[in-house]
């Protein structure tokens, strides 16, 4: 049934987060991979306690200056294949072309960034670039056809590396929903669980009608990265807790050239990665969330003996 996946997250307590195709405009999605204020509350607090346990403070503009918070960082990945035996598979160069497209857009280098000359915000360098450290492919139907449900068996049987090492999934995962990943704060403790799922077909070169650009990948790993959706906690504080997305009611859906939902200054972030456009209107991360990723590896993900993780 498509879209049950969404409501069934397999291990924990806290909800998956996931990217999706379809939202109706009326309302913000209030499925079971929608996180509360009082979960983003909390996540940004033990975030906070964390920086200032590692590094004496919570400033990440101040730290990033300092050059406390890592300016560069090198994500190891992995990216396992699933396959039913006929649907699924993917070539080494689809591979490659996606691993492009996310140092594309942690580059602040996507194409549409180029193109575009009514940008609010300079696409952002992240800082944060993505090495490719292997590939393989699997074929069970099971999990191809339902990752969502086999999470465990699939990540216990296939990830590699330490917290520190994305592994990122391949297959069906369906048609309203594109991907889900899980935030930093809910991996520790679960070394080699915690990867990124994406659908098959989302990958450049994809058959997924406008998200065929590798975008729901770059989405997806901004979540296990540590980045809320910029339309996160709606026209209310903190919102996505970064401080230069500006609030958003509601996610963009489509491709508008603009939109505004809150009030206040600045206009919604309609080219952010964070948000819902189509793939070939999101080219774009801030300096925040640039800051803001680099200090959720090095607090979460990086220098953390797995031993300790937890
Ligand atoms: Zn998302």
């Amino acid at each position: 049934m498509p879209g049950s996946a969404r409501v069934h997250p397999t291990y924990g307590t806290a909800p998956s987060c996931a990217r999706r195709t379809t939202v109706t405009r009326s309302e913000r999605p209030t499925d079971g991979d929608t996180l509360t204020p009082d979960q983003i509350g909390a996540m940004l607090r033990d975030f906070a306690a964390r920086l200032r346990a590692r590094y004496g403070g919570t400033d990440e503009r101040a730290l990033a200056a300092a050059h406390r918070i890592p300016p560069r960082i090198v994500v190891p990945l992995w990216v396992h294949v699933l396959t039913d035996g006929q649907n699924g598979r993917l070539s080494r160069a689809a591979v490659e072309q996606q691993v492009a497209v996310l140092n594309a857009a942690y580059g602040g280098r996507l194409a549409g960034a180029a193109r575009s000359t009514a940008r609010r915000v300079q696409a952002a360098d992240t800082g944060v670039s993505f090495r490719l450290d292997g590939a393989d492919e699997t074929t069970n139907v099971q999990w191809f056809q339902r990752p969502h449900d086999y999470r465990i068996p699939i990540e216990a049987a296939l990830a590699r590396g330490g917290p520190g090492t994305l592994n990122l999934y391949t297959a069906a995962v369906g048609f309203d929903m594109l991907g889900f990943s899980t935030f930093p704060q809910w991996a520790r403790g679960r070394p080699g669980l915690g990867g990124v799922v994406v659908d098959y077909r989302s990958l450049p070169g994809g058959t997924f009608p406008h998200f065929n650009r590798g975008l729901t990948a770059a989405h997806e790993i901004g979540h296990w990265l540590g980045l809320f959706h910029t339309f996160e906690n709606g026209c209310q504080p903190p919102g996505d807790g970064v401080d230069d997305t500006p609030y958003e009611a509601l996610p963009t859906i489509g491709c508008p050239a603009s939109k505004k939902t809150c009030p206040g200054p600045g206009t919604d972030p309609v080219h952010n990665i964070m948000d819902y456009a189509f793939d070939s209107c999101m080219w774009e991360f801030t300096p925040g969330q640039g800051r803001r990723i680099r200090a959720m590896l090095a607090v979460y993900r990086i220098g953390v003996p797995a031993s300790s993780a937890g």
